[in-house]
């Protein structure tokens, strides 16, 4: 078996925090505000010229949480509910033989942290401190086929939950004002019911916790709907200064 080496260009700071709550794909979660930090020598101003006349880019990652796992010739899609196998080429699974990830993502601008140089992503789906290995511009005429087939994954999947916040929930995502649309992005992680496919077929009511930036959110679901119950930040969390 013949291999390669790569360059990482740099890491991605996301608010999502353990892959749990992810959404599937990127592009579903506008509130999904994460950064790119290019290190040198990949943080050139000259690197990213022409680049903001382009709204989406290509990013080629690793997976980097799950790439030391393997990887399996039929993988289980959640969107099949997680009991039908597919050829891993024929699913966006994370165990492939090489763990490279491809996301299409809203390009918001950039600027420079000393010698670093960051680019600033809406809609990502990338944890945080995801290696990127290439980024690419997203050419409208040549990547957008909107007849295409798009197999058992031809629609976003439903987001058919609801959602409500308890008065302490809501305020704290009223009192703090760092992450203006908190109580949005929230509501739309969870309205995409975030769970395993086998925990959806419980009936009892149950609880779950997910951390998005710096806080721990909780909630409850109870067959359709999600009660954010408690918000709170998490003090003296290890900032990740590697990105
Ligand atoms: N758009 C990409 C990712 C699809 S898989 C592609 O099609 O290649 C989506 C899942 O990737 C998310 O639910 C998340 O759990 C997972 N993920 C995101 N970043 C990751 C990382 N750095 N390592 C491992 N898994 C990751």
């Amino acid at each position: 078996m013949s291999e390669i080496s790569l360059h990482i260009l740099g890491y991605v700071r996301s608010p999502y925090k353990q892959k749990f709550a992810i959404p599937r794909q990127p592009g579903l979660i506008a509130e999904a505000i994460g950064e790119l930090v290019l290190h040198p020598p990949f943080a050139d101003d000259a690197i990213i010229r022409g680049i903001d006349s382009f709204s989406h880019l290509w990013l080629v990652f690793q997976f980097h949480e799950t790439a030391d796992k393997g990887w399996s010739p039929l993988v289980r899609p959640p969107r099949l509910g997680g009991n039908q196998k597919k050829g891993v080429f024929a699913t966006r699974a994370t165990f492939r033989p090489n763990p490279i990830g491809l996301s299409v993502v809203k390009f918001l601008g950039s600027y420079r942290e000393g010698e670093k140089l960051v680019l600033k992503l809406g809609g990502i789906d990338l944890l945080d401190g995801t290696p990127i290995l290439d980024i690419k511009p997203y050419l409208p005429y040549a990547d957008s086929h909107p007849k295409a087939d798009g197999g058992f994954a031809d629609a976003a999947p439903s987001t058919d939950m609801t959602v409500s916040f308890s008065p302490e929930a809501l305020a704290f995502c009223q009192a703090q004002r760092k992450y203006p649309e908190l109580q949005q992005f929230i509501e739309k992680v969870l309205r995409q019911d975030p769970r395993p496919p086998y925990k959806k077929q419980k009936e009892e009511r149950q609880s779950y916790g997910m951390t998005l930036y710096e806080f721990n959110i909780k909630w409850t679901v109870d067959e359709n709907h999600n009660h954010v119950t408690r918000i709170c930040e998490l003090i003296g969390e290890p900032s990740d200064d590697s990105n």
